[in-house]
């Protein structure tokens, strides 16, 4: 199993790969970052966002291009909604290995905080994880430091540990020598 991960050009640089050696190790999977070719569809103006389901789309067409079949996560400057939500982090949808992760809301200066890197390397690669465990097939978690707990608050991902839990790790090992 690899993971392909796409960094969107105006996404923060110089972060592509600490980022990347995060997600493999939270993960335990392979995976390689390169500079995004997915066309950023869907932009709303009125919301000065992305609707995160176009862009999902935009992915799989991609894809299906290119004739990928491992899961695809794009990572993304702009901020992104879904309807009925004002915004999310990311999305993922798992039966065409598609996801999106949004820098918009993870680096401390969008909260008027000091900036740091540290923090922002962490919060992506923890958001990027979330997704693509998704994509390989783990549903939400109820334990608050776990990476697949659904956070709605920065607080609430800042909480989470660079970890799977016990119990998605062992599901995890199951779908990747399943695969
Ligand atoms: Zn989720
Ligand atoms: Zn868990």
């Amino acid at each position: 199993m690899h993971i392909h991960i796409f960094w969107d050009s105006q996404s923060p640089a110089g972060l592509q790969m600490p980022v990347k050696r995060l997600i493999s190790s939270i993960l335990g999977v392979e995976t390689s970052v390169t500079e995004n070719p997915v066309r950023i569809m869907g932009y709303v103006t009125a919301r000065k966002q992305v609707d995160a389901q176009a862009l999902l789309d935009s992915i799989l067409a991609y894809k299906r291009l290119q004739q990928i079949t491992e899961p695809v996560l794009l990572v993304v400057h702009q901020d992104l909604f879904r309807n009925g939500n004002s915004f999310v982090f990311g999305l993922a949808r798992e039966s065409v290995g598609a996801g999106v992760v949004s820098t918009s809301r993870l680096a401390n200066e969008y909260y008027g905080r000091q900036g740091s890197d540290d923090d922002f390397i962490e919060r992506i690669a923890k958001e990027g994880a979330h997704e693509i465990g998704h994509l390989l097939g783990l549903p939400h978690c109820s334990d608050q430091e776990c990476v697949m707990f659904k956070p709605d608050t920065l607080d609430e991902l800042d909480r989470k540990k660079k970890v799977l839990c016990p119990s998605c790790r062992e599901q995890m090992d199951l779908l990747l020598n399943a695969g």
